[in-house]
This record gives structure tokens, sequence and C-alpha cells, in this order.
């Protein structure tokens, strides 16, 4: 089976593993800090706050800056449910603004139509969904106008670039995560990154007890910090990560070349000022067809995934909540049709060459 994701890890990364193991700094340590610098730096970001996964970097980054009970945050809702989970542990209300149907991301227009409807927003979790970024021109301009916090969730994004600028350098914090299948990962983990250098300081305590100093305690914190083992398995993936997006490009234009006469698959839309670094490579499919078709390829040997088969607002604890099926038509439909297939940079070009093979075959 050729699976849809799958972790490389080098002689540099038990290397470093072993010199954490040796030195007996297993939770905080110098890896901490040499990944937080190297990888803000690689972002074009001030600071870089490690964290335990993706999941609590987004949280950190709402909590640094005063998201708080009864506060509204418009996001997508078409991404990983952590994005929006992370409104709910603030206390805050999740309120979901429609994806463009081309890109899977949030959509600037109904973003819009949301912030006027809604006044008062605090904050925007936008994602960068699949490794694409969002439409930064159009946000950052609303942004402007609606003067609210902007976070953007970069989870599939490390290394992806809007107009020569990297993804997590937008807004005013942006979140991470290293998880085992990610572009670069650690095992489990995350970092939020910030230009803000009174919010650094604040994420800081949230991440770790809410400690001023040793044994003193000024705010409600939690135990977020990444371990110096993690981070040395990050710096040394942080240093290979270039080379992987560049593998993952190459697969992907592979594919769009070998897919663009079939009829009954679309391939990804990458817009001319985007860097997109293909964490997915989601096509779409009738929704009639999808299940067929990912049956013939794993009939076949080729793993495929549904990034995502639910919206947020559909999903039973939202439910509970409260929310209503039919607000999203877009994010809903794009559930029934999307279909990832293997682009990881592991794959051998005997590999793609079948994955194409394989695709083109189904109609046939
Ligand atoms: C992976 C992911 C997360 C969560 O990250 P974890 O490290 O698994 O907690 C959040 N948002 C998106 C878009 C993701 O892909």
């Amino acid at each position: 089976m050729i699976n849809v994701a799958c972790p490389i890890i080098g002689e540099r990364e038990r290397r470093l593993v072993n010199d954490v193991l040796n030195s007996r700094i297993l939770a905080s340590g110098k890896y901490v800090s040499q990944f937080e610098q190297s990888f803000a730096e690689y972002c074009g970001a001030k600071f870089g706050i490690a964290n335990a996964n993706g999941t609590t970097s987004l949280h950190t980054a709402l909590l640094m800056f005063g998201i708080k009970p009864g506060d509204k945050v418009i996001t997508t809702p078409f991404t990983f449910i952590a994005t929006a989970n992370s409104v709910l542990f603030c206390g805050a209300k999740p309120i979901f603004a429609d994806i463009d149907p081309k890109t899977f991301n949030i959509d600037s227009i109904k973003l819009e139509e949301t912030l006027k409807k809604e006044k008062n927003v605090k904050a925007v979790i936008i994602a960068h969904l699949y490794g694409l970024t969002c439409n930064m021109d159009a946000i950052l301009k609303l942004k402007k106008k609606y003067k609210f916090k902007l976070i953007e969730d970069a989870c599939q994004a490390h290394g992806a670039e809007f107009k020569n600028k990297k993804a997590g350098s937008f807004g005013n914090a942006s979140a991470f995560s290293f998880y085992a299948t990610k572009n670069m990962m650690t095992g489990e983990g995350g970092i939020v990154l910030t230009n803000d250098a009174k919010a650094d300081k604040y994420g800081r305590q949230i991440i770790n007890h809410g400690r001023e100093g040793h044994s003193t305690h000024t705010v409600l914190g939690y135990n977020f910090r990444l371990t110096n083992l993690a981070a040395a398995i990050g710096v040394a993936q942080l240093g290979q990560l270039e080379s992987w997006i560049e593998k993952r490009i190459a697969n992907a234009k592979k594919y769009n070349e070998a897919f663009k006469d079939l009829e009954f698959l679309q391939t990804p839309y990458v817009p001319e000022n985007c860097r997109h670094v293909f964490h997915q490579y989601t096509v779409r499919v009738s929704s009639k067809e999808r299940e067929s078709f990912m049956k013939r390829l794993a009939d076949k040997g080729v793993g495929s995934g549904i990034y995502y088969p639910c919206v947020i607002y559909k999903q039973p604890l939202y439910k509970k909540l409260g929310y209503k099926s039919g607000l999203c038509k877009e994010a809903e439909k794009a559930a029934m049709e999307v279909v990832s297939l293997p682009v990881h940079p592991s794959l051998l070009a005997a590999e793609v060459d079948e994955i194409i093979k394989v695709v083109k075959s189904y109609k046939k």
C-alpha cells in the first residue's frame, strides 16, 4: 500500500535525540530555544514559542490576544476541528464563514458579510488549508477596516507563501503543528509565532503555568511546553524542510500534468502569487463517485484520505451547541467531494507513476 502520509526520519534526527538523551536534559533545554529561534526566522517572524502541539498553539495564540468568554471569533468550517475548538477553550463563540470553492480557504467576501452582520468580532482565525495560503491582501484589508485580531492556523502550511511572504508572518500570531504527518514533524509538537514582544512574554507564561520567575504565578497558565527531545527532532527536520517541499511541489506538478484532461476529477487550483506546499494534494470528484474512486485506489494499493468529511458545525459536539446544517454551502459541498492523494516526499518516482496510472484507469 502506498500511504497517504509517511514521516521521514534521518541520521541527524537520531544524532540530536541521542545528544539530548546523553545530556539528560529532556524537558526544556537548548534545542527548544534553538528550534524556536530558527523556525521563527525561517518564517520571517520575530518570536517563536514552542508548544506541546498545534492545538495548544492555537489556544495559546488566542489567549495571548485576550480572547475571553463571550467574545466572537470568526473562522472557517472546513478545517480540522481543533481550529474551532480553540475558540471554545477560551469560552468564546466560533462563528463560521464559508469557503471559496476554488481554494478551499475562507472566502474574504463571505468573511466581510459575516463581520458586518455580527459586529464586534474580536478575532478571526484563518487556516491555510492543504498548504495553500489564504488571500492575504483581502484579509489584511478587512483586518484594517474591522480591527479584529488575526490568528493564522498554519498547521498545514510550513513554508507556504503569499507574494513571497511566508505563512505565519501575517497575523497578530500564528500556530503551527509538528504532528507526525505534517510537512515537518516532532512526533507531537507545535509553535506560536508573533512579532509582538508583549504577547510573546505573555505567551511564554501561558505555556508554563503562568510563571513569572521560578515560583511566582501571576496568570492562569497551562503546561503546554515542548520537550527538548521533540525540539531536537524539529531542528533536524527544519534543515530538510525546503528540499521536502520542493519534492511535494514536483510530485503535484506531475499529477497536474497527468490529470489535466480527466473529466471526472478536478486538480488543485493555485493562485499565481502563492507557493502551495502541498501538505495535501486534494482533488474533487463528484460526491456520487467518491466512494467508488477511493475503493478503486485502495484495491490497486493506493492510499487516499478525506480532509474533511464533515464541516465542523455539523459535528455532534457543535450540533449540541446549537449550530444548524446548511450554514456554509460551499464548505458542505467540498466535504462531499474532496479526496487527497499521496504527495509526500518519500514517494519513489515509480510510485508517483503508479498512482497516476491507477487514477487515470478509473473510468476505463
Ligand atoms: C494538524 C492540525 C491542527 C492541530 O494540530 P495538532 O498538532 O494535531 O494538535 C490544527 N489545525 C489544522 C488545520 C491542522 O491540520
